[in-house]
């Protein structure tokens, strides 16, 4: 059952989420640094529109089960909404919402004309065959395709949903629009149906970019560098590819079955043969295994969690020997640890531009099917580096103009560009 099943709907509960909390309390703290208007501050503290759907299911025994779907559109000033549809028992409205904002701040420091909502189905995705995962993503899509579209609300996978959950959206919303392909409404679909080239490894490759950016401003290459990466999915065994053809050591990695570790670094080519034929990390050839907490305090250069939030702390954030921290995951250092690395002169690229990379080459697709013109592979990469080298430089600039942490800069280049558009747009005249 959703979490907030018991609310009154006239309360503000779903603005009390601690993910939201979270966010509220950096965006304030970054409206401070570019003394941003109260009247838009006040403005930036509120979803825009929160959609609550039943989502009724036939399931495979015959019985009709009726699910719980949001879509919360947090802020369209910068260009139409978009984010992610997550599939997970957790799914709530207040969840939603902090996911929502996350996504409006990430699209604006990222200069994207896009911007931020999110969606979700509060649903065991693991325990739903084919046919019913299919049956609650079309109903789903019928009960929000009044808020969505190529130039309203732009969709695209999260937890627990794929390219063929995309694929159905776009295939039951162009239904309802008299059948006509609408490739645009989605984004995260297979190649086939309007998919992009490059969009699988661009998170992994973006953080690699943001790593070599982060290590040029502080003196330091890629080339010889050590690196230890926790987390070997998608972002995580991406980000070793490149960081190894781009001559760095990899000498620490992990997923959730440990970590494992080779000071003069791991063979990364093999390593990822390995894991398509082992399904893990574990027992790899030429390592000695490691604890995932031994993994984050390594000695090394750069330090990039690829894995989960909250992995870095007040209980490790003083051991950790990086001198560099590249947020792959979301939120995986925490604000309390934030701090005490920054006292450290531990230089952190935060998760709104490292792992930029996967929306970028979203909103690359989302271009491309609106156009109907495809680029190759070697352009997408091409054109990913532009965008989130450049992200990045805005933030460090600010960072040094301002003398503050990054994180707190990447929120002020966010808001400062909400609140430029929100004043050229005349909502709010001084
Ligand atoms: P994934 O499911 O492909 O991989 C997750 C990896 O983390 C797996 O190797 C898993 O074994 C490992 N892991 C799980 N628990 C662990 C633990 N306790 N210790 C060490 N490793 C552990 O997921 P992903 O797509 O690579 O996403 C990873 C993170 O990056 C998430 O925070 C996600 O929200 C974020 N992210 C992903 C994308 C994307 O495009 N995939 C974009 C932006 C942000």
């Amino acid at each position: 059952m959703p979490r907030h099943d018991n609310l009154n709907p006239h309360s503000e509960a779903h603005l009390n989420g601690p993910l939201f909390q979270n966010a509220l309390k950096t965006l304030r703290e970054a409206a401070a640094v570019v003394k941003c208007d109260p009247n838009i501050l006040e403005r930036l503290e509120r979803p825009r529109r929160c959609i609550t759907v039943s989502i009724p299911v036939r399931m495979d025994d015959q019985s009709v089960k009726v699910f719980t779907g949001y879509r919360v559109q947090y802020n369209a000033t910068l260009g139409p909404y978009k984010g992610g549809i997550r599939y997970h028992h957790n799914v709530d409205l207040p969840e939603v919402v902090g996911l929502a904002a996350l996504m409006t701040f990430k699209n604006s420091v990222l200069g994207l004309p896009l911007g931020g909502a999110k969606g979700g189905v509060c649903v065991d995705p693991t325990k739903l065959s084919r046919a019913e995962k299919q049956g609650l993503t079309r109903r789903y899509t019928s009960e929000i395709s009044h808020f969505v579209g190529p130039t309203k609300d732009i969709p695209a996978p999260d937890v627990g949903t794929d390219p063929q959950t995309m694929a159905w959206f776009m295939d039951t919303y162009s239904q309802e629009q008299g059948g006509y392909a609408q490739p645009g409404v989605v984004t995260g679909k297979p190649v086939e149906i309007g998919g992009s080239l490059g969009r699988n490894h661009a998170t992994g490759l973006g953080v690699i970019y943001v790593c070599e950016r982060a290590m040029e401003v502080n003196n330091m290459q890629m080339r010889g560098a050590r690196i230890a990466i926790q987390g070997f999915g998608n972002v995580g065994s991406f980000a070793a590819k490149f960081a190894y053809e781009r001559g760095a050591r990899i000498v620490a990695v992990s997923d959730v079955s440990g970590g494992i570790f080779n000071g003069d670094g791991l063979n990364v080519p093999e390593l990822l043969t390995y894991v398509k034929q082992n399904g893990s990390i574990k027992n790899f050839p030429n390592s000695q295994p490691i604890s995932n907490e031994d993994l984050l305090t390594v000695d090394c250069e750069a330090l990039l969690p690829c894995a989960l939030e909250g992995q870095i702390d007040t209980h490790n954030a003083e051991k950790v020997k990086a001198k560099i921290i590249v947020e792959g995951a979301n939120g995986p250092v925490t604000n309390s640890a934030t701090k005490i690395l920054a006292q450290r002169g531990v230089f952190i690229a935060p998760d709104v531009i490292a792992n930029g990379g996967g929306v970028i080459v979203s909103y690359f697709e989302w271009v491309q099917d609106i156009m109907s013109f495809f680029w190759d592979e070697a352009d997408v990469d091409a054109k990913l580096k532009g965008i989130i080298l450049k992200a990045f430089d805005n933030v460090y600039a600010l960072k040094k103009e301002k003398n503050i942490d990054m994180r707190t800069a990447a929120m002020a280049a966010s808001v400062s560009r909400l609140e430029k558009a929100m004043l050229l747009r005349g909502l709010y005249p001084r």
